[in-house]
């Protein structure tokens, strides 16, 4: 990288210049988060300066993301420090990128995994199938034989048409009963969908029972963006109770899943309403899994997107003009999480001119307001109605936006032809995770 550059960023270590390609991986001796500020911005630059936007083919000034395996390093010991008794089955619906499965998976998470390919998926990563829970309450019947023949023995099921089937295809599962949660204050609601009310539980249990199925746990998930811990402590309270009548019904339940819907920012408070309550309702003997997924991927990734035009507002009665930015990416895109999670990315100037502003905001020009749009041709491919960024940005310039990793490209689309396969750039800002990829 020339050390032109680095325009507006710190001094960078030899280390962190290792980067060349861009599936290479590159590496700090320090875990602190301003190295993994530092290796970003040069990865960002790196990338962006090797495009020349005038000369290169179709789609090469495509958005790309930054992942940094090293955060998602040190959210597991978050974790593990928070948590120390949940056993994390991370959620790969969230966000299947094979390196951080492959970290993940030396680091000995679990997964929870919702179809075929997400199994197969894991299981090509050389996982042994006790390491998958099949958390999908309502399953393909040709899934299910899959699983039989893989020996992915962990699923939940919340109905009695689901034991019969899994009955026919998979009689020696270990089942786990989902149960309804009070979801009403998560962004995300998920118990309109799944989960069995708490007057049908014995009733399942029983016609388990008979069908001499092998109910092992019970597990919830109390919707996501909750920014609500008691919501996990009404759950384990409910679970605890499923536990006592599979224990009338003659079941010995020896595994609780906590499920998902863990949030970066309130991790803390979670964990220390779900810790005690889990240690005061059940004792040591049972074993609590969890299904945390955006937790892990959120603060991972950053996407830089190229601004690639620029339409100027002049309203009625105003003397300033305000700007319509189009990006190259959108909510039929990496942005799809706008749609189906609620998310509000926020954009912040990464390249104006010939000038890199990353972690930092331009000052030699006053805020104005923008909104910014996504590339297809439909009006509700909009990223943000109002954003007050720096004046006379353009297009050729680039915006990015942060904790990019969960339900971002693995819902992507291509829809009107534009891509739904970004570039991923990756980098390690801790030696621990470096330790640990192949
Ligand atoms: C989506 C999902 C998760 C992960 O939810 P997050 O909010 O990303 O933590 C976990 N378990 C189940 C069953 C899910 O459907």
């Amino acid at each position: 990288m020339a050390p032109s550059a680095l325009a507006s960023s710190s001094p960078i270590s030899p280390v962190a210049t290792q980067y060349s390609s861009k599936r290479r991986i590159s590496s700090a001796a320090t875990n602190t988060k301003n190295s993994a500020q530092t290796l970003i911005s040069c990865a960002l630059q790196t990338r962006i300066n090797s495009i020349n936007p005038d000369e290169c083919e179709a789609g090469g000034e495509d958005a790309f993301f930054v992942a940094d395996l090293g955060e998602v390093y040190r959210q597991h010991m978050r974790w593990k420090i928070n948590l120390p008794r949940v056993e994390p089955f991370y959620a790969v619906k969230c966000n299947g990128d094979e390196k951080v499965l492959s970290l993940l998976a030396a680091l000995g998470t679990g997964f929870d995994c919702a179809s075929k390919a997400e199994i197969q998926q894991v299981l090509n990563l050389g996982v042994n199938p006790s390491r998958i829970i099949y958390a999908n309450p309502c399953k393909t019947a040709s899934y299910i034989r899959y699983a039989a023949e893989e020996n992915v023995r962990m699923m939940t099921f919340d109905n009695a048409e689901e034991l019969y089937k899994v009955k026919k295809f998979f009689p020696h599962a270990r089942l786990f009963l989902r149960i309804c949660t009070d979801d009403s204050k998560a962004l995300c609601r998920l118990s309109l969908k799944y989960g069995a009310p708490l007057d049908s539980t014995r009733h399942l249990l029983e016609l388990a029972k008979d069908l001499r199925l092998d109910v092992v746990g019970v597990s919830f998930h109390v919707g996501s963006g909750s920014y609500d811990p008691t919501a996990f402590l009404t759950a384990v309270q409910d679970a605890r109770r499923v536990f006592n009548e599979a224990t009338e019904v003659g079941y010995d339940l020896r595994t609780l899943d906590v499920g998902g819907g863990y949030g970066n920012d309130n991790f803390e408070e979670i964990a220390a309403v779900l810790g005690p309550a889990i240690d005061e309702y059940f004792p040591p003997s049972v074993r609590v899994i969890a299904e945390p997924g955006r937790y892990y991927v959120s603060s991972a990734f950053t996407i830089a997107t190229h601004i690639i035009a620029r339409r100027t507002v002049q309203e009625d009665g105003s003397r300033n003009p305000s700007y319509m930015l189009y990006l190259n990416d959108g909510v039929y895109g990496n942005f799809s999480g706008i749609l189906f999670d609620h998310q509000k990315p926020v954009p912040k100037v990464l390249k104006r001119g010939d000038k890199y502003f990353f972690g930092s905001t331009p000052t030699d020009s006053q805020l104005t307001k923008y909104s910014i749009w996504g590339p297809t041709c439909d009006g509700i491919d909009c990223i943000s109605s109002f954003s007050n960024l720096p004046e006379v940005l353009e297009a050729g310039d680039w915006l990015y936006f942060s904790d990019m990793g969960a339900y971002s490209k693995c819902s992507a689309t291509k829809f009107n032809g534009f891509s739904d396969n970004h570039d991923v750039v990756y980098v390690v800002s801790d030696p621990g995770a470096l330790a640990l990829l192949p």
